[in-house]
């Protein structure tokens, strides 16, 4: 079933350790959305295939709680093991849905496995407060419990990797899962699932695909769903946190960004146009912490303009199958580019399109990756996220308003300071209200530090510690003694 596919293939979901259609039948097409074609058909679900995913889950629960962190530290390092020795294949599968160059896709699997055998470690020693008597004649402990059955909602732009650092921290927690990636890139999802079943007890992973509307939306109403993790749009997460307000459901929400990069006059400019050139167009931008709104300082932003729009347009794009050598593959679907080409030529009229600022007639969902000189800090393309191969630069005239620009957005994920002095870098990064802020580097995430947002942003955190603690809930166990 997982083997690079050539031809389209018909693919199966899991439930209960199960290979299932739909209960329906229907199928739903997946793209190649570098040159449009259609690569698999996958089942199409529905409220009835949700029901049966979380019975399951449910299920898989009451047994799955009580194993130790040891007994799922083991079996979680043999998933990462197991992905690993698989990590070409499932790069190549993951390029051919997401149209990624094949070497990221490739690289990103690594990344995953990491990400699992840290939490393979961090779920065994996990900390709560002192036992002791605050109490005269009372003990009291601190239990972190697991929630029971998590909804993981994945989104399409790093298909394997968000559904990694999903099951990781929630499995490790004691939780069960049933994963639902986007209806665009369910492939490497499915291979995922095809690998744990290998390894998990029956229902404690479900895979299961379909629409927002029709799996999500009743995957986040289901009453034995005790947790949504969604990473995916602000506008979905609202959608979700106002379904699963109704049962006080737990949240933990990775949503948009518009990540601002300062650029003070004494920086390192050249550093800085070297990182842009790679991680804002890295995976064509369709990055939540992609550097896309570059604040210069005011005496470096003419020769800063200059060289980015030289370096962006060097950037050797197409079709990932066209050779190793492609640096930028396709956006996810033509909807996508639509949206970005829309977004770039609304912004015409107030800024200069420095690099690219086209949509190529060729077939597949591309955009020549751009550069914006000058819009105005209340325009659409400064203010919204874009996410495609799209740069803003503006000039600011002090420290005050660079801090005012780059907080003056709804997002607040992740954000980068450039300057050779420390002081103002520690001021910088103290005053912008981002959940990660790189000095002089902008992009590197570490699976030991927490990734998530402020503001529109979302609520918890991926990675890290804080990752798992947010998949539990603290319980206080008071003993008269
Ligand atoms: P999306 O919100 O369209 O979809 C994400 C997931 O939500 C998909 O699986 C989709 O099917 C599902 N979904 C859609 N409607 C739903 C509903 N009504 N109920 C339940 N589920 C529903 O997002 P996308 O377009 O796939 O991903 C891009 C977005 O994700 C961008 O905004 C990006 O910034 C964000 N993102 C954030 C992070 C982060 O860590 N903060 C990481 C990656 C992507």
């Amino acid at each position: 079933m997982t083997e690079v596919m050539d031809k389209v293939q018909t693919m199966q979901q899991l439930i209960n350790g199960q290979w299932v259609d739909s209960a329906s039948g229907r199928t739903l097409a997946v793209e190649n959305p570098a040159n449009g074609q259609v690569i698999a058909n996958v089942p199409a679900s529905d409220g009835e295939d949700v029901d049966r995913a979380v019975q399951a889950a449910a299920t898989a629960f009451q047994t799955w709680q009580h194993t130790t962190p040891q007994d799922r530290s083991l079996l979680m390092l043999k998933l990462a093991d197991a992905i690993e020795a698989r990590g070409e294949e499932i790069g190549r599968l993951e390029s051919r849905n997401a149209g990624k160059p094949v070497g990221a896709a490739i690289d990103e699997v690594p990344v995953v496995a990491d990400n699992l055998r840290f939490f393979a470690g961090a779920g065994r020693v996990m900390e709560g407060k002192a036992a002791n008597e605050y109490m005269a004649g009372h003990t009291s402990i601190i239990r972190r419990e697991p929630i029971g059955v998590v909804a993981s909602i994945a989104p399409w732009n790093y298909p394997i990797m968000m559904a990694g650092w999903k099951i990781g921290p929630a499995l490790m927690a004691g939780n069960t899962v049933v994963l639902k990636p986007s209806a665009r890139t369910p492939l490497t999802a499915l291979v995922l699932g095809e690998i744990a079943s290998e390894i998990f007890p029956p229902g404690v992973l479900n895979v299961i695909t379909g629409s927002g509307a029709t799996v999500g939306d009743p995957l986040v109403a289901h009453p034995k769903v005790g947790m949504i993790s969604l990473t995916g749009d602000t506008d979905t997460g609202k959608h979700i946190a106002k379904v699963a307000a109704d049962r006080m459901k737990r949240l933990h929400l990775e949503l948009g960004g518009k990540a601002p990069v300062i650029v003070f006059d004494d920086a390192d400019a050249a550093a800085v146009i070297e990182n842009l050139k790679v991680f804002s167009y890295w995976n064509a931008g369709q990055d939540c912490t992609a550097p896309c709104r570059v604040i210069t300082g005011p005496k470096v932003y003419d020769n800063f303009v200059a060289d980015l729009a030289a370096a962006v347009s060097t950037i050797k794009w197409g079709d990932p199958a066209e050779g190793d050598d492609i640096e930028m593959g396709s956006l996810i679907a033509g909807a996508q580019a639509d949206k970005v080409e829309g977004m770039v030529d609304r912004a015409r009229s107030g800024a200069e399109i420095v690099a690219g600022g086209h949509r190529p007639s060729r077939p597949g969902a591309y955009f020549e990756p751009t550069v914006i000189a000058g819009p105005d800090q209340r325009s659409e393309v400064v203010q919204d996220e874009v996410f495609g191969p799209v740069v803003t630069v503006q000039r600011f005239t002090d420290e005050d308003q660079a801090i005012a620009w780059a907080n003056d957005v709804r997002f607040g994920l992740a954000a980068s300071v450039w300057t050779g002095d420390i002081g103002k870098a520690m001021r910088v990064a103290k005053a912008i209200q981002f959940g990660t802020v790189w000095v002089n580097d902008h992009f590197t995430l570490v699976s030991e530090m927490p990734h998530g947002g402020f503001k529109e942003s979302g609520w918890g955190k991926d990675q890290s510690m804080y990752a798992i603690e947010d998949y539990t809930v603290v319980k206080h166990v008071m003993l008269k003694i």
